[in-house]
């Protein structure tokens, strides 16, 4: 029986992992959950999974909790805010922490769960982005370890099984190219944020969708391919796959491909993660490959998709140039939602930051952070 703390319990990561777990009974319990805003949501999760430790984004919202609860026969501690997602984070009963909040504000609680140890399976990309290598570091310290989650890393992980490593050519992660890759620049400049948030092939939050609108995600994932199969930058590209059946191909010295191909589904990958790499036996859907007929694959146009080269100069940068590109981005993104900027402004205010971003070295969480404000800052965050 695995433990397991979910942080981002009610998003869409959270969602699959906890239907994994209702599957497999004998498996997997839940000991820690922690959520943003959703109170109902999480109420639903909390007297299904009976976790020992809730928690919630405020204290208001700690306070309607526990009024929920207080009602039935089951009491679990309650804590709020980022203390509280650094609490489910180290949980001492947790064998595996499944992080998938949204955004910088899961770097910490990362940070802290490797810090004591903690296998942690990894979806909030933007901590690798961040701080990487600052992460890998700790892990190597503490004996704590970095579980891909999302499908790319994940296909990428499983293809590397048993290899040897300077055997590797190159890792090329596939991306759906988003709702837009067959338009034009002029038709780019004219996408709304409701059209952005709809994706043909995931069901995913609306940040998410947007980066994978511009493409953004994929330059986000480059990132954190970088950090965590510690390769050279140079080594990893991205090519569309509109169908994502195949998840992410690895190449090898002897120009030998070897790809991971499903359907897509966000619980294989999780499953994979949550059991360390040994398959559990899923009833889902099979990939038929003779229904499909054809699998398609396009080059990524810089052009009009600009986010991968943005994510190659970044990595140029070092750490202050990836940790720019994550907050510049996470505003940007923010003010196309708020309708303040177009579509086509998201890669540019990306663009605009970066070409001012001095190349740094961190040595600290904090001083990731710090910088981390200090470009929200200089683009008029308050
Ligand atoms: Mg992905």
């Amino acid at each position: 029986m695995k433990n397991l703390s979910i942080l981002g319990s009610t998003g869409s990561i959270g969602e699959n992992t906890l239907d994994l777990v209702r599957r497999f009974p004998d498996n997997f319990r839940i000991c820690g959950l922690a959520a943003g805003g959703n109170l109902p949501k999480l109420v639903q999760q909390a007297m299904e999974f009976r976790p020992e430790v809730v928690s919630i984004q405020t204290p208001e919202l700690a306070e309607q909790l526990e009024k929920e609860l207080r009602r039935s026969d089951y009491h679990p501690d309650i804590v709020w805010g980022a203390d509280g997602l650094d609490h489910v984070a180290t949980l001492a009963a947790a064998d595996l922490v499944v992080l998938a909040v949204v955004g910088a504000v899961g770097l910490r609680p990362t940070y802290k769960a490797l810090r004591v140890g903690k296998k942690v399976a990894l979806a909030n990309k933007e901590s690798m982005v961040m701080a990487g290598r600052l992460l890998n570091e700790t892990a190597r310290r503490h004996q704590g370890e970095i579980l891909p989650l999302d499908s790319e890393h994940s296909a990428i992980w499983q293809s590397l099984r048993g290899e040897r490593r300077s055997a590797l050519r190159r890792l090329t992660l596939t991306a759906s190219g988003g709702p837009f890759f067959r338009l034009d620049k002029a038709e780019l400049v004219h996408i709304t944020p409701e059209q952005a948030v709809k994706h043909p092939r995931w069901e995913m939050g609306p940040k998410i969708s947007i980066d994978s609108a511009t493409m953004m995600n994929k330059a986000l994932e480059i990132i954190e391919a970088r950090w965590l199969f510690e390769e050279e930058p140079g080594k990893i590209n991205a090519l569309i796959h509109p169908q994502s059946i195949v998840h992410s191909l690895v190449e090898f010295c002897d120009g030998s491909v070897i790809a991971h191909l499903a359907l897509p589904d966000m619980r294989l990958p999780i499953a994979y993660a949550l059991n360390a790499g040994e398959r559990l036996e899923l009833d889902f859907p099979v990939l038929d490959l003779a229904r499909e007929g054809h699998l398609d694959f396009y080059p990524v146009d810089g052009e009009r998709f600009p986010a991968l080269d943005l994510a190659h100069q970044a990595l140029t940068l070092g750490d202050s140039g990836t940790v720019a590109l994550n907050a510049a981005n996470e505003m940007a993104v923010s003010r196309f939602i708020a309708g303040e900027i177009g579509f086509l402004e998201i890669t540019e205010q990306v663009a605009t930051v970066l070409a001012s971003v001095e190349e740094c070295r961190f040595s600290s969480i904090q001083e990731v952070l710090d910088y981390d404000r200090e470009i929200r800052l200089s683009m008029g965050a308050e």
